[in-house]
Parts: C-alpha cells; sequence; structure tokens
C-alpha cells in the first residue's frame, strides 16, 4: 500500500477541484479523483498529477446518487485501502430565477448534489478514517452566497451552501475525539466555468469590480487555501469555515 497520504477529491475534472488536483499531488498526496462527465478534462487533470509524482485512479460518478458514491470508494478501497483527507468540492448552481420560478424538481436536485451528496460523501470518509484510527482532515466546499443569500439570482444554491456551514460545524464536532478536522471555504467570485453553466458567462467580469480587492479570484487561489488547512499548519483548526472572497 502506498504511503503517501491518499486524499479524494470530488468535482475534479475542471476548476476548483482540478486545481487542488494538481496542488494535492505537487504536496505529496496520492488522489482518487471523481468527476461527473468530462472524461477529457479529468483525464487530463490526472495526467499532470501523475507527472508530478502522484498515484492516481479516476472515479466517475454522480454523488447525487447513493450507488455512484459506493463506486467511488471502491476506487479508494480497492486501490489505497485507506483515505487521509476529502475535498468534498463537486457543486452545481441552477440558472438564474426567482424562487417563484423555481420548482421541485430543481430544488431537490440542488440539494441532492450540494447538500446530501456532500454529507453521504463525507460520511464515507467519516466511516473509514474513525476505522483507521490516524486521524483525518475534510475540506467542505461552501460559498460566500451562504451568506448573502443571493436573492434573485440562485437562493437555491446559497441555502444548499449554508447547509454547508452548519454541517461543517456539527460534523467538526462530531469526529474531533477522532482525530478528524473538518472545514469549510466560502470562494466568492472564482474565474471557473461555473459561471457559463448557470447562464452567466460574463458574472466574473461583471462582479470582480465590485470585490473590494477589485478583482476575481483564481482557482489555484481557493486550492492554496484548502491545502493549507488540510495541513498540519493548520492542526489546531476545526469546525472553521473561511472565506476567501477577496474581501466580498
Ligand atoms: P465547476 O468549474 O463547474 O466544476 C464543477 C466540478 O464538479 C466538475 O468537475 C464537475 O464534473 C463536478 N460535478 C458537478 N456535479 C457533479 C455531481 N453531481 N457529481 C460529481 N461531480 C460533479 O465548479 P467550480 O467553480 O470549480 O466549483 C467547485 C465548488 O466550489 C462547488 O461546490 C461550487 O459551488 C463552489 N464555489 C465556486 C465558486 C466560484 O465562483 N467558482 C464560488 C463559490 C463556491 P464534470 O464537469 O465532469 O461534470
Amino acid at each position: 500500500m502506498t504511503q503517501r497520504p491518499v486524499c479524494l477529491i470530488t468535482g475534479a475534472s475542471v476548476g476548483i477541484g482540478a486545481a487542488c488536483a494538481e496542488l494535492a499531488a505537487a504536496r505529496g498526496y496520492d488522489l482518487v479523483l471523481n468527476y461527473r462527465s468530462d472524461d477529457a478534462s479529468a483525464e487530463a487533470v490526472a495526467t499532470t498529477c501523475c507527472a508530478a509524482g502522484a498515484t492516481v485512479h479516476l472515479a466517475k460518478g454522480d454523488v447525487a446518487e447513493p450507488d455512484d458514491i459506493a463506486r467511488i470508494y471502491a476506487q479508494v478501497d480497492d486501490n489505497f485501502g485507506r483515505i487521509d483527507a476529502l475535498i468534498n468540492n463537486a457543486g452545481i448552481v441552477g440558472q438564474t430565477a426567482r424562487l417563484t420560478d423555481m420548482d421541485h424538481a430543481r430544488l431537490h436536485h440542488m440539494f441532492a448534489v450540494n447538500v446530501f451528496g456532500a454529507m453521504l460523501v463525507a460520511k464515507e470518509a467519516v466511516t473509514r478514517m474513525e476505522a483507521q484510527g490516524t486521524g483525518g482532515a475534510i475540506v467542505n466546499l461552501s460559498s460566500a452566497a451562504a451568506r448573502l443569500g443571493s436573492g434573485g439570482q440562485y437562493l437555491d444554491y446559497a441555502a444548499s451552501k449554508a447547509a454547508i456551514d452548519i454541517f461543517t460545524k456539527g460534523l467538526s464536532d462530531e469526529v474531533a475525539p477522532h482525530g478528524i478536522r473538518v472545514m469549510a471555504v466560502r470562494p466568492g467570485i472564482i474565474a471557473t466555468d461555473i459561471h457559463a453553466k448557470g447562464g452567466e458567462p460574463d458574472r466574473v467580469a461583471r462582479m470582480a469590480p465590485l470585490v473590494p480587492m477589485k478583482r476575481e479570484g483564481s482557482a489555484m487561489e481557493v486550492a492554496q487555501t484548502i491545502l493549507w488547512l488540510m495541513s498540519d499548519e493548520a492542526s489546531y483548526v476545526t469546525g472553521s469555515t473561511l472565506d476567501v472572497t477577496g474581501g466580498r
């Protein structure tokens, strides 16, 4: 079995998850990289991580589907037999809409991916980390939207990320006696494709001047914060949710 710590990253084919994968590989982790659909991008991320010295296994699957979560963890168990860190990153936004234009299917899918998926992925990590008895680190992806509410844009997304904030606190209390630290980051306006997927390809350019630092953030700036939280340098940090927003 590997001597390097093992990290599972969900949503690692592009954006913040891909940046986390590349940084984690450079920092000495072996990796299981989950993604939902973009085979070519996931394979490119895996190639980069392997070049940095990591052993990498891809685990395609939808975190909203419990059977897929089981398949993702089969990649962890079969290839590494342990897990030391989880970056609980997979997430979606919907199209810009008011609540009056959101139906049950939209709300259900939002929470199935962003909340239930994240909770069940974390559950499987905690189960294994507790059995290993060597602690671990979990970083959940929240959003500045959890504070701002995103009224008139996508308040379903904001509500799902607010759930992640309090889930982070509750889980951190539950597992702290086992040496498992649980944190979250709240990215602000970060230059990834998620904005275009939500129907707003110009959102970063439009919003960046409104940020106190007068610019958007990069996926790598979020990844650097996440990798710090996972590291021994943050050994007395748990239950915290850290804004990565340029002051927004
Ligand atoms: P992104 O560029 O859209 O990437 C999303 C990643 O998640 C992709 O790898 C995608 O896989 C994967 N994914 C989506 N749905 C999934 C599912 N059901 N199961 C498994 N994987 C799934 O997004 P991002 O901007 O990097 O965002 C990453 C996280 O940061 C999200 O939780 C997001 O809410 C949060 N965040 C982002 C920002 C921002 O400004 N970018 C701000 C605040 C918070 P495929 O592409 O292969 O389908």
